[in-house]
């Protein structure tokens, strides 16, 4: 194992401060036989830490991070490792639960939002937890060099190092992950669910991430091998996809798929393609977003022949050929009106499936509807079915992102019926 370790801050540069933490990495790192071969300092600038980044990740397979994950503005180091992986940031639940528990008890400090950025870690990340303050550290492996994030007070780093890295790096030992995919459960339902699971983790550990409408779990394990790992993964899995949401429904139902770099549309896309069926859309607020999202994965002309874009009352009656009247009787936010669509337009492109999305964006209302409600309708040469969305309090991107991941949904539930 190659180590360097890199210590963000101008104060080090500028002899303000003493670089202990690189000692005291250093002096870990050696007890544990692991080679430190360089290290670095480096002032707090983005374009700096970004060529040093370069360099460590060429010429070491461990890469350890102090300094600057606070909330201020020179703390860069996150956000900047997120640049340089080209990854996002993401919340990490626990911490954000200790952010709120902080202010909660402490009503003399103003939360701003600078404070929240302390509980983010690079998606894909291992939470590090920080007893004594509030930034998250994290640690994961990407193309074969593991990344280390690490605070920069001492009071800090010592016991994050101590209690939590030393035991993931005590043994020659990788850390395996798996990410389990949902939809239709909220984060905060699932960490109620999984509560007992948390609270309990030691290892396997589990951490829940938030997506826009969806939830990720990531299961890490440290083992010696893919098969020791897959032993403990399988039955932290078996366990959690065997618990019930809080109205009953399994969890398992709710699974949908693995990976980091999984989607509702690339699992619904496979499955048209290796099932030969194709799909078309008529999109209202969507205006084309779920046929877009299709046309994105190579290979989409073989289940997507072409759709429908129809935005205003009369482009729907005319191009999907549906009377006006009837539109009229019913709304454009309708059931009737989003089958008719997903009917519709299945019958003019003659694919196996069709689906209608119709509702509003927002953030006015349309027809006496509150922004947010959404009817998907869906068609197949057989049926036609609609569902009816509230999807509050979201921005107008996210109502018609959420409205599409729905209509995927539908189309996955429907292929794995048959
Ligand atoms: P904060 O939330 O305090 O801003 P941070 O993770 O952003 O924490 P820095 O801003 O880089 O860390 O450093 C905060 C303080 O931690 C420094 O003023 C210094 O006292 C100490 N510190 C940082 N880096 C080192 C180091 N390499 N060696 C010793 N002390 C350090
Ligand atoms: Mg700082």
């Amino acid at each position: 194992m190659k180590a360097e370790i890199i210590a963000v801050g101008t104060e080090i540069l500028t002899g303000q401060i003493v670089n202990t933490n690189a000692q005291f990495l250093s002096e870990k790192c050696a007890e544990l036989g692991i080679d430190v071969f360089f290290q670095t300092a480096v002032g707090d600038n983005e374009g700096r830490l970004l060529s040093i980044l370069d360099i460590a990740s060429q010429r070491s397979n461990l890469v350890i991070l102090c300094g600057g994950l606070g909330p201020t503005e020179d703390d860069l180091t996150k956000q900047t490792l997120a640049k340089f992986l080209d990854r996002p940031l993401v919340f990490d639940s626990l911490a954000n639960k200790r952010l709120d528990d902080f202010f909660a008890t402490r009503p003399q400090f103003v939360r701003t939002p600078n404070n929240e950025r302390q509980a983010q870690i690079i998606e894909g990340f291992i939470p590090l937890q920080n007893r004594t303050g509030l930034a998250v550290g994290g640690i994961q492996e990407v193309d074969g060099v593991t990344y280390i994030v690490l605070p920069g007070p001492p009071s800090e780093l010592k016991p994050m190092v101590l209690e939590s890295l030393i035991p993931i790096l005590a043994q020659d030992q990788r850390l395996y992950s798996r990410v389990l995919r949902f939809f239709g459960i909220g984060e905060s339902q699932l960490v109620t669910v999984l509560k007992n699971l948390i609270d309990r983790q030691t290892d396997p550990t589990l951490a829940p991430y938030a997506k826009t409408g969806e939830v990720t779990l990531r299961l890490s394990t440290k083992a010696e091998s893919q098969e020791t790992a897959d032993i403990k993964l399988d039955a932290l899995e078996a366990k959690i996809l065997a618990l019930k949401t809080l109205d009953g429904q399994p969890l398992k139902d709710l699974f949908y798929a693995y990976g980091d770099d999984n989607s509702l549309a690339r699992v619904t896309f496979d499955l048209l393609k290796e099932q030969d069926k194709t799909i078309t859309a008529a999109e209202s607020l969507t205006a084309g977003l779920f046929q877009a999202s299709i046309a994105d994965f190579s290979g989409s002309s073989q289940v997507f022949n072409g759709g429908f874009v129809t935005y205003s009352i009369e482009e729907k009656s005319k191009m999907l050929g549906i009377p006006l009247e009837d539109l009229e009787r019913h709304g454009v936010v309708s059931a009737f009106t989003a089958e008719k669509m997903a009917e519709q337009s299945r019958r003019l492109t003659d694919a196996d499936f069709g689906i209608g999305l119709t509702g509003v964006a927002g953030p006015d209302k349309l027809e006496g509807h509150p922004a947010g409600t959404v009817f998907v309708g869906l068609a197949t040469r057989n049926s036609v079915t609609s569902i009816k969305l509230l999807i509050g309090g979201r921005s107008r991107s996210d109502v018609r992102y959420i409205a599409t991941l729905h209509a995927f949904n539908l189309v996955r539930q429907a292929l794995l019926k048959d």
